[in-house]
């Protein structure tokens, strides 16, 4: 056991039933940056940020009450806090253990910020989202095809006005010199121009969706891996809960993913001015043979203006927004046979919410 806790990757802390720490890895050590002399004794709600850091022995008292798993085998992506008082996204798996008449409960942690073999396969994830998010949606496609198009075109319009004006009087030797300059300068936007279309065809034909049975679980613990990396916020609280009675979904998972991806951040950038951050991620059955899953958040909600038009494209409200994000989430869902809407979070701000089906339903089988 102790060779194991010296040399695992992950960080493995063992807690007893009231949630004191009985043995804190060497990963864990460079993790959380404290000895583990420091902390066996103490309760490791102290490697948690707000509120988890104030509930956690209600979670163990509740658990230990009514049996009622919500992490134990499950696996969580949650936040976590160093001893310098920084946070950061962790994936978390607990088991438990009987040891003669005592239990105790083993936590795996996987740091996703620093993790370099987590980083390198979000890395392959991030390229194929970026893929996907430009072939989900052909009419949108269209239109962001024609706007990259219109740059090649308007220079070159503008370099032949150019040389037309300059070519009306005599020109002398040095006027001819900038007029060729201006042709040639023609000739590279039109290659660009063809460069763009060409892009467009390759991507047209790797678009097809391919629907298979996938995890919920897995599906959203990447995506929103994903999402917390790049937003490197510090005061974010993340709660994913998810139903792990309704985890198997019929689904193209690099597309669903780009949608869950697509709501956290923007529910992350609605937050920015926030005094509270909070996001919630969790998914219940839905009648029809579907599987209901919502992000939640705390952010400022809808102006009645934004949630008319939610999910038609070109419509920001962001300096650098494309307003691409939910006109594509929606299309991929509908693509998937589900549907997409937002209200009111529970939280204050905005819940969104889609469907997928249920890989386990009647329904999806027949
Ligand atoms: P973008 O993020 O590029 O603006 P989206 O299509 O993803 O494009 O979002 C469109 C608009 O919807 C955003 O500019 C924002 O005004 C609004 N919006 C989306 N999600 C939220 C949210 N969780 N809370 C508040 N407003 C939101």
């Amino acid at each position: 056991m102790r060779s194991i806790l010296e040399t695992a990757p992950d960080a493995i802390i063992v807690i007893d039933v009231k949630g004191y720490m009985l043995s804190f890895s060497a990963s864990a050590e460079r993790m959380f940056g404290y000895s583990e002399a420091e902390v066996v004794g103490e309760n490791v709600s102290m490697l948690m940020p707000s509120p988890d850091r104030e509930r956690h022995d209600g979670y163990l008292e509740r658990y230990m009450r009514t049996g009622e798993r919500r992490i134990i085998g499950i696996g969580r992506v949650l936040t976590a806090r160093h001893r310098d008082g920084t946070t950061f996204p962790i994936e978390l798996s607990v088991g438990e253990a009987r040891i003669g008449d005592d239990r105790v409960f083993t936590g795996f942690i996987r740091d996703l910020t620093e993790r370099q073999q987590a980083e390198l396969r979000i890395h392959d994830l991030q390229s194929v989202l970026a893929h996907v998010q430009r072939v989900s949606e052909m009419g949108t496609l269209a239109t962001s095809l024609a706007h990259e198009l219109n740059q090649p075109l308007t220079a070159i319009a503008n370099y032949v006005e150019t040389a037309r004006d300059l070519l009306q009087e005599r020109p002398d030797e040095e006027t001819l010199e900038i007029v060729r300059e201006a042709l040639s300068e023609c000739a590279s936007q039109s290659v660009r121009a063809g460069q763009i279309v060409r892009r467009l065809r390759d991507f047209i034909s790797r678009g097809e969706t391919e629907q298979r049975i996938e995890s919920l679980q897995r599906l959203v613990t990447e995506a929103s891996a994903l999402a917390l990396v790049g937003a490197g916020d510090q005061d974010l609280e993340v709660d994913v809960q998810l139903d792990p009675t309704a985890d198997k979904v019929l689904v193209d998972r690099i597309q669903i993913q780009q949608v869950v991806l697509n709501l956290i951040r923007n529910a992350i950038e609605a937050m920015e001015e926030s005094a509270v951050k909070r996001l919630m991620i969790y998914s219940e059955r839905e009648a029809g043979g579907f599987i209901r899953l919502t992000v939640a958040d705390s952010g400022p909600g809808l102006s009645e203006e934004v949630a008319e038009r939610l999910f038609e494209p070109f419509r920001s409200t962001k300096a650098t927004g494309m307003g691409l994000g939910l006109s594509i989430s929606a299309t991929i869902v509908s693509a998937h046979g589900g549907r997409i809407w937002a209200d009111s979070s529970k939280l204050g701000g905005t819940a969104f919410h889609f469907t997928i089906v249920d890989a386990d339903s009647e329904e999806a089988q027949a």
